[in-house]
């Protein structure tokens, strides 16, 4: 994902000190406001090391002292909170018919949210062109405010390597794409990182910071949109599989009888539950999908029986689809995006009947089904969330932290 790798290096006093500044950095994160001394005690480290890593960031602006103190017996203690203020981190999102632009702080708050129409064009050329102008005045605007940017992370609906190339992005027409060299190019070697993932990955890293259900530690986001993509989140760490392809659930095929999908095979998730299932339509228009899907809401709350129907038949099929995800990788939430929100409380009922068919562990493996509450840009928020993933981890602006 990171376009500009490091091979492994041998154990050395630099990374050493990225790790344990890493640790201090996350604790501050977790715990603030907190104590040099709260640190020490929680994390094993020695006064003396927490000391001279809390300098350290606050000299870089990732830390800054309060003048809070803490209530208890003994000498009061200079209080730590994040600061972050010179810092952006930005998260793009490319959908078939738009861009949204997403930058927060090291907290994770909001400083810019943008969403433009975009078209894929005739190329790839063509298509980055358009993303390269939005990115470029994001990057201006964080400048204006005096934020130097930490990173930049790339949503693409389709399969993505882990290196970053675009494999396939079939409802852009793109293929074999290096977009995150193209926009440092675009950019001209801006000086941060640039990654570039699949927009159900990072949509599900931007639940597990920032969701209703943020922290869980098995989490599986499926994506509502023209495509079905499901970002799988095990044991606290996002799982992309040997070459980056996993979780395209939305072509396991449910009916060998079925509908023609996108991809030239017959009855995937994809054909049977996705958005172009519910507006019966297999090429809905991007531009008219967020109309027509308003419509269909107003329907069904109208209780029109046909809309009422499809509703149940798409759920029925999804709830097929999330069965086999929540089988195979018992999640304790799995969480519908993008368009699906919307219609979840028509979705749901179906979907629960399923999974208590289907699954085997009881009550779903305890497992809930639930809407995303983080809007239509949870993908571009992801991007900003991936960010701070690599600062959390240890890649920290200035000075001399590495982690390989
Ligand atoms: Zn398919």
């Amino acid at each position: 994902m990171i376009t500009s790798t490091t091979g492994p290096q041998p154990a050395d006093f630099a990374d050493v000190r990225a790790t344990n500044l890493a640790v201090v950095l996350r604790f501050v994160r977790e715990h603030a406001p907190c104590s040099r001394a709260d640190i020490a005690a929680s994390t094993g480290l020695n006064k003396a090391t927490v000391s001279s890593l809390v300098a350290d960031l606050i000299d870089r602006r990732l830390v800054r002292e309060t003048g809070l103190t803490e209530n208890r017996v003994g000498r009061p203690a200079t209080m730590l909170v994040l600061d972050g203020s010179p810092y952006a981190a930005i998260g793009v999102e490319i959908n078939v018919d738009s861009v949204s632009a997403v930058a927060t702080g090291l907290a994770g708050e909001r400083l810019l949210t943008w969403r433009r129409s975009f078209s894929a064009g005739d190329s790839v050329n063509q298509g980055m062109a358009g993303v390269g102008a939005i990115v470029r005045r994001v990057v201006s605007r964080m400048a204006k405010e005096e934020r130097q940017v930490l990173g930049l992370a790339v949503a693409v609906p389709g399969l993505v390597d882990v290196q970053g190339t675009v494999r396939i992005a079939p409802n852009l027409g793109w293929r074999d794409a290096d977009i995150g060299g193209d926009l440092a190019k675009a950019l001209r070697d801006p000086g941060f990182p640039i990654q570039v993932d699949n927009d159900a990955n990072l949509a599900a890293l931007a639940e597990q910071r920032f969701g209703a259900h943020s922290g869980a530690s098995d989490l599986v986001y499926l994506t509502g949109e023209i495509g079905v993509g499901a970002g799988v989140i095990l044991d606290g760490r996002l799982r992309r599989g040997g070459l980056g392809y996993s979780g395209e659930i939305g072509h396991v095929q449910l009916d060998p009888e079925g509908p023609e999908c996108h991809c030239g095979r017959r009855g995937c998730l994809e054909a049977m539950a996705g958005i172009g299932a519910v507006l019966q339509s297999k090429d809905p228009s991007p531009a008219e999908i967020q109309v027509e899907i308003e419509e269909v809401v107003r329907l069904a709350r109208a209780g029109d029986p046909g809309t009422v129907a499809t509703l149940d038949s798409v759920g029925a099929n999804l709830g097929k689809g999330v069965s086999i995800l929540v089988n195979l990788l018992n999640p304790e939430v799995l969480i519908l995006g993008g368009y699906y929100v919307p219609l979840a409380p028509w979705l749901l009922p179906a979907i629960q009947e399923e999974l208590a068919d289907r699954v085997i562990a009881a009550e779903a493996g305890g497992c809930q089904v639930v809407a995303s509450t983080l809007g239509h840009d949870a993908a571009a928020l992801g991007g900003a969330a991936r960010v701070l993933d690599s600062i959390d981890s240890g890649r920290l602006p200035g000075g001399f932290a590495r982690i390989p």
